[in-house]
């Protein structure tokens, strides 16, 4: 995903682990998936098991290894 780096220099970092990062799309970014904007940007750098408990549609894809999701919460 060429686009990733200039993603994550646009959104807003909220959480950071060793295993999690979660971004905030604050800016409206397109998702580059689907082309819709996302809610949030998690990278997860080991495989986890994700606790989203919110009702929302995803489009996972990867980058360097890690797994990339974006989340789009419905409306
Ligand atoms: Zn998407």
């Amino acid at each position: 995903m060429e686009e990733f780096d200039t993603i994550v220099g646009s959104v807003t970092p909220r959480e950071k682990s060793p295993t999690v990062d979660i971004y905030q799309n604050t800016v409206g970014l397109a998702c580059p998936a689907c082309d819709e904007p996302f809610d949030d940007l998690i990278v997860c750098k080991e495989l986890t098991r994700l606790n989203l408990s919110e009702r929302m549609d995803i489009c996972p894809t990867t980058h360097e290894g890690s797994t990339v999701i974006f989340t789009h919460k419905e409306e």
